[in-house]
């Protein structure tokens, strides 16, 4: 039965991300089973989900509390249009992201995926200035490494040499400015000396590109899908004070580092500042459902609020505000609330800390790195890396996926000490056996 599957996946499911011919020798791996942070597969084996199922999973596979919520909801509104109607989980859902901003940013619009978050993001900015008399801002500027997902639109803002070649004749490019990347530092410098240089290029790029520039669009405190580049949130601070000194929105992605992964809920609110718009999506339906919004500010929602149907926002998606994904995000907020999550995952990334300290001292480890509930390292390695350690890491029993020679942690947060710690060193284990491959 297992040979079956595999070959009917092969030949009816085209995988996502994936160079469907290297599953020649490295095969499929078919699930059976979620519990808590393990996949059970169909052979027996158990993986930890390491990587949350790409970033996406907050407290473990069939979660009880999600599931009885889902239960409820389904018994009685499974989705509805959100033109003309509302329901109770997209209103609450909206009120508590809210409340979550201080208020600062009131206002929530639905869709079902990053992507398409970023470009709500980028059409409302676009749109916010044309409704203000300033139709010469069109253009967008995003970080050197960027990554908002990989519709045409979001592809834009999206720096990844792979992507912008193969899609480049189907894309408007932004501009980049150069990254804030802590590893930049040179001797004797701190990682916030390396932000505010970088925000100083973004100053030079403003002083120059600000009558045709909307926003400015960052994935705060972590670029994630670049290798996770990690910086200082003085940037973020930076940026804000530039952004409004030149009349220029700032758009944050949280899609990958909201929900808690730095360590607080937002991860702008290290910077003690607000964007324009922030973009939700991932984690916030606790890994079950296609979800994401983009939350915006009382002015920009004025901006469009008039008689003229041309003044409104001009965007909608069939699943808007689904009301099944709005209670699994819904349900999501009161395990945060009811499990005191953040106070907890202080804990946890201590214990993810303490796991990582013999692979930060093997001599092929560089630039060790942490913030909050991600945890990354460099390998110098020869190349076909990623693939290897891949390979060795679900031969331990651990699910990682190493982007370029990036490897790293982002697990669900229901690790106990025992089980970080055996995360330590099965990955300090598959780091070893990929070396010496
Ligand atoms: C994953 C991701 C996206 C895209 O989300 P999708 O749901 O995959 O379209 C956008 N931005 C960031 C920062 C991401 O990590």
């Amino acid at each position: 039965m297992s040979a079956s599957l595999l070959q009917r996946s092969l030949s009816a499911v085209w995988h996502p991300c994936t160079q469907m011919k290297q599953h020649e020798t490295l095969p499929l791996i078919a699930i059976t089973r979620g519990e808590g942070p393990w996949l059970l597969a169909e052979g027996g084996q158990r993986y930890l989900d390491a990587v949350s199922s790409w970033w996406v999973n907050l407290f473990g596979h069939c979660n009880a509390h999600i599931n009885q919520r889902l239960r409820e909801q389904m018994e009685t509104l499974e989705h509805v249009i959100l033109a003309g109607f509302t329901h109770e989980p997209v209103v609450r859902l909206s009120e508590e992201l809210a409340a979550l901003t201080g208020h600062a940013l009131g206002h929530a619009f639905y869709a079902s995926d990053g992507a398409s978050a970023t470009e709500i993001a980028l059409k409302m900015s676009v749109h916010y200035w044309r409704n203000c008399g300033r139709p010469a801002k069109t253009r967008f500027v995003s970080l050197a490494g960027s990554y908002h997902g990989e519709t045409v639109g979001a592809l834009a803002v999206t720096d990844i040499a792979l992507f912008r070649e193969a899609y480049a004749p189907l894309v408007r490019a932004a501009a980049t400015v150069v990254s804030p990347d802590a590893r930049a530092v040179e001797s004797g410098e701190s990682a916030r000396n390396v932000a505010i240089r970088a925000a100083a290029a973004l100053e030079a790029f403003l002083a120059e590109h600000h009558t045709e520039t909307a926003a400015l669009i960052v994935e705060p405190l972590v670029q994630c899908a670049t290798g996770m580049a990690m910086y200082d949130p003085e940037y973020l601070r930076r940026a804000r004070v530039l952004c409004d000194q030149y009349e220029v929105h700032l758009i944050a992605d949280e899609i990958a580092v909201g929900c808690g992964r730095t360590g607080k809920f937002f991860a702008m609110e290290h910077s003690g500042t607000w964007p324009d718009f922030l973009c939700l999506s991932k984690g916030i339906s606790g890994g079950y459902l296609p979800l994401s919004l983009v939350l915006t500010t009382d002015t920009v929602y004025q901006a469009f609020y008039a008689d003229e149907v041309a003044r409104g926002f001009l965007h909608s998606h069939s699943y808007t505000g689904n009301a099944l994904a709005c209670t699994a995000a819904l349900a999501t907020l009161e395990i945060f609330r009811d499990d005191d999550v953040l106070a907890a995952n202080e804990q946890r990334a201590r214990w993810l800390a303490r796991a990582a300290e013999p692979i930060a001292a093997h001599p092929a480890v560089r630039h060790l790195r942490q913030q909050g509930m991600i945890l990354a390292f460099d390998v110098d390695a020869t190349p076909g890396f990623a693939r290897r350690f891949h390979a060795h890491a679900l031969a331990e029993g651990l699910l990682l996926r190493p982007i370029g020679n990036t490897v790293y942690w982002m697990p669900p947060y229901v690790l106990d000490e025992a089980q970080c710690a055996w995360l330590g060193a099965r990955t300090l284990s598959a780091l070893e056996k990929a070396l010496a491959e």
